[in-house]
């Protein structure tokens, strides 16, 4: 059984590496600080989801809240810390008691449109946060992480194919180029005081307990409602949309390299490389929904990239990923949960 600090675990893609790391039996310390880029219920509900925890939860106020689920969840193989990334005295006093195997860093605030609203914020939770932790990591000798990047550090390129080796000197958002800041903090790190670290780049992750600011996840509530849908430019932009699970496979599998190897800085892109266009989407969307979206036609937004598709040739070379999720069916497991929240008020709904 190993010990692993997972930032950022009560988010999307954390609570589901925490679930996941659980269900292999290693103990989990999620430290996360709740913070307001979405309602922190639906957080508390991805906690509870994460550790097969079912019910209805008393709300009470935030504070009070996280103080039961940090008390309802605690045991010896998982611990809650609600604590901010930026404190590094605190992070440092949590590495000393912990002494964890590695670091999967997901804490963050994202959203490329949303980091453009409050820039200072953005650099200052992903960039100062991030170094905070790497110096609470290096006062206490811990030598391994996992950092989740993103393929907006790619910016816009003629490549359709986009690969770890492309320029990345060009983002376009402040999110984009607070995510580059992270990969080079990383490599800083690794090179003077030989903290191993993976840079996984992802790309657009769905799945359920997708964020309600995300595509797949606002479209749905959209369509439920009877409402149109923000559709911007002619639809044929792409992205390349990857279940959760897949990520969650990509990151387990980076802590097991890891284990295995030492003196590395790797950048790895994590995708499904299957592009899907916005109109395909859609009609996904509409076909596992089974309701007609209308639209409202839009210009293209600043700071959207044109399209993505992952390389993902050195990700199944160096730490044998193969993601396996189809798009249609992992719509369907989304959309699933997303109704059973919302008949229940627990989950999707919030
Ligand atoms: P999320 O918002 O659901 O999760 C992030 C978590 O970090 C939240 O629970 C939040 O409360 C926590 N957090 C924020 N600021 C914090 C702070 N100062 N201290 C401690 N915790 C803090 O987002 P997500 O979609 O799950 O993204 C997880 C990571 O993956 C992020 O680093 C994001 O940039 C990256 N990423 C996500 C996607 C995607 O498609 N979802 C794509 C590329 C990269």
């Amino acid at each position: 059984m190993s010990t692993y600090v997972v930032t950022g675990g009560a988010g999307f893609i954390g609570s589901h590496v925490c679930g996941r790391l659980a269900e292999l039996g290693h103990r989990v310390v999620n430290v996360d600080s709740f913070a307001d880029n979405y309602d922190y219920r639906r957080k508390v509900a991805n906690v509870l989801e994460s550790l097969h925890m079912p019910g209805r939860v008393q709300w009470m106020d935030k504070e009070r809240d996280l103080a039961w689920l940090s008390a309802c969840t605690a045991s010896g193989a998982y611990r809650l810390v609600c604590a901010d990334i930026r404190e590094e005295a605190a992070l440092a006093v949590l590495f000393a008691e912990e002494r964890p195997d590695a670091v999967i860093h997901l804490a963050a605030l994202p959203g490329v449109r949303a980091s453009m609203a409050q820039p200072a914020l953005y650099e200052d939770v992903n960039v100062k946060g991030t170094l905070s932790l790497l110096e609470a990591m290096r006062r206490c000798g811990i030598r391994k992480w996992v950092c989740a990047s993103s393929s907006s550090v790619y910016g816009n390129t003629e490549r359709t194919i986009l690969s770890e080796t492309d320029c990345t000197d060009m983002p376009i958002s402040v999110y984009a180029a607070s995510k580059k800041s992270c990969e080079l903090l990383g490599h800083t790190y690794s090179h003077l005081y030989g903290i191993d670290g993976l840079m996984l780049r992802l790309f657009t992750v769905y799945g359920e307990r997708q964020r309600p600011d995300l595509a797949i996840h606002k479209f749905t509530a959209m369509i439920e409602r009877g409402e149109a849908l923000p559709f911007y430019g002619d639809g044929a932009s792409v992205r390349d949309y990857t279940y959760v699970g897949d990520i969650v496979d990509g990151i387990v599998l980076a802590l097991d390299y890891a284990s295995r190897h030492e003196r590395f800085y790797e950048i790895v892109n994590l995708g499904s490389h299957r592009p899907v266009a916005l109109t395909e989407l859609v009609s996904t969307l509409e076909s596992v929904t089974g309701r007609t979206a209308s639209l409202t036609r839009l210009p293209d937004q600043p700071g959207d990239m044109a399209g993505t598709c992952a390389d993902i040739g050195k990700a199944a070379r160096l730490l044998g990923y193969r993601p396996s999720m189809d798009f249609r069916a992992g719509i369907a497991r989304f959309a699933d949960w997303y109704r059973a929240g919302s008949a229940q008020d627990g989950a999707g709904g919030i």
